[in-house]
């Protein structure tokens, strides 16, 4: 059956899938074919029920398939699909939005991550008048051309690390420094600062595995930005609603001028936001001249999905609970690679942690890249046939949802003990 499905798909889908990380090409093997999903578990056609910790890359922190999400969109559904009229719903979840993360004067919604992020960037360099950004490497900000230049998520797979098709002209207006390297940020900043349009980061950096900033180093890069006339971006896609109720900018020593959401915001259908100051956001079409548009901005069904969530989250405030369980499955880990003389490091912060193989918490992407990899292959193939899904690459961070109960934590530290001791 999934052999059947894996030719049929990759005769008609370019290597078979319709995002690159999907295709397993990190952790070898074939990839997996999802049937359904029901709270904690992915099931697959081949008959496996999985504990998630992947979760569709983040944004199923309810577990999926959760009632009150689907009662949402059951309800949207009955009205219509799609007006191009904006909607009541559209109102609120910009309301909630900018309640939760005060920063967020205003709120544009928009399809995805990526478009959140291009639009961003534009924003900053329509305000601005300048050119370039500055970007660090192992993060990750969607598939915008200029920032597939030393990308992690799928693209720390690539051995290039870039892509293909990005003019050098593109690539020239991008500049990269280390994560937590202040002293590469303030070099790019004497040569380059009255070019610099940004600075965008992940303020947690979470497609690389999990790397956290050093104390100082986003107050730092505010600082550099002020003094230069360039505005500083969050780009909250993978943390915003991931560790409170609200964005890390929300927590942190730095405000930015604009920051980017999806994932958790559109409970599991496609969505993101661009948000920030009101002066800069005010910079859009129609009142603005920076354009920015979409057939589908805002479409009810991801509004009614993402506004459930969000309400669902704000009730429960299960951010406490879920990052208590984080700890103790990370503790279990540690605690199974130590008697089995194994050297890790699991960073974890919230509902996030991610396993490298290595003694100490990488600080940026070179030390991530120095992680055992290939042991992180085997183990990965080895939780699979426990029945634990992992994130298929050793540059991507694992989640734990709302409905990952004690007996899964149970579960998941006894896979993880006998996959390290089978080392
Ligand atoms: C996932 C992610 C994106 C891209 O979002 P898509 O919805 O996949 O386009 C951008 N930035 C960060 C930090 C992300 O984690």
């Amino acid at each position: 059956m999934n052999d059947q499905l894996l030719s049929r798909a990759r005769a008609v889908i370019p290597g078979g899938v319709n995002s690159p990380a999907r295709a397993f090409k990190s952790v070898g093997g074939n990839p997996l074919f999802a049937s359904h999903a029901q709270g904690p578990y992915l099931y697959t056609t081949d008959g496996r029920k999985l504990i998630d910790t992947c979760l569709s890359f983040g944004p199923m922190i309810l577990g999926h398939a959760d009632e009150e999400v689907q009662e949402a969109v059951k309800q949207a559904v009955e009205r219509g699909t799609s007006y191009a009229v904006t909607t009541e719903a559209e109102i609120e979840m910009a309301e909630l939005l900018s309640e939760a993360i005060p920063m967020l004067q205003k709120v544009r919604l928009v399809n995805s991550g990526t478009e959140a992020v291009m639009t961003a960037l534009r924003l900053a360099r329509g305000a601005t008048g300048r050119s370039k950004i500055l970007k660090f490497s192992g993060c990750y900000h969607g598939h915008i051309d200029s920032m597939l230049v030393q990308a992690g998520s799928g693209v720390a797979g690539i051995a290039s690390a870039s892509s293909a098709g990005v003019t050098e002209e593109q690539a020239n207006d991008t500049l990269v420094a280390p994560y937590n390297n202040l002293d590469a940020v303030k070099a790019l900043f004497a040569e380059h600062a009255s070019d610099i349009a940004a600075i965008v980061v992940e303020p947690l950096a979470a497609n690389m595995g999990l790397v956290m900033p050093t104390p100082g180093f986003l107050r730092e890069l505010r600082h550099l930005c002020d003094d230069a006339g360039a505005l500083l971006i969050f780009d909250e896609v993978i943390t915003g609603f991931r560790l409170e109720f609200g964005a890390y900018a929300n927590m942190c020593c730095a405000t930015p001028d604009l920051v980017t959401l999806g994932k958790i915001i559109g409970g599991g259908l496609p969505i993101g936001a661009i948000g920030g100051r009101v002066d800069l956001m005010d910079h859009l079409a129609p009142d603005g001249d920076v354009y920015q548009a979409g057939t589908l901005s805002g479409n009810p069904l991801c509004v009614a999905a993402g506004l459930a969530t969000l309400r669902k989250l704000q009730r429960l405030d299960p951010y406490k609970d879920i990052s208590d369980n984080v700890e103790d499955l990370c503790g279990r880990i540690e605690d199974s690679a130590e008697d089995a003389g194994i050297d890790i490091a699991i960073p974890r912060d919230g509902t996030m942690f991610s396993v490298f193989f290595r003694d100490e918490a990488p600080q940026n992407f070179n030390e991530v890249m120095e992680s055992d990899s290939e042991r992180f292959v085997r183990v990965f193939h080895r939780l699979v046939d426990a029945g634990i899904y992992l994130p298929p690459s050793p540059f991507e961070t694992s989640f734990l949802s709302v409905m990952h109960d004690d007996a899964l934590l149970d579960q998941m530290a006894e896979a993880w003990d006998a996959a390290l001791k089978a080392e």
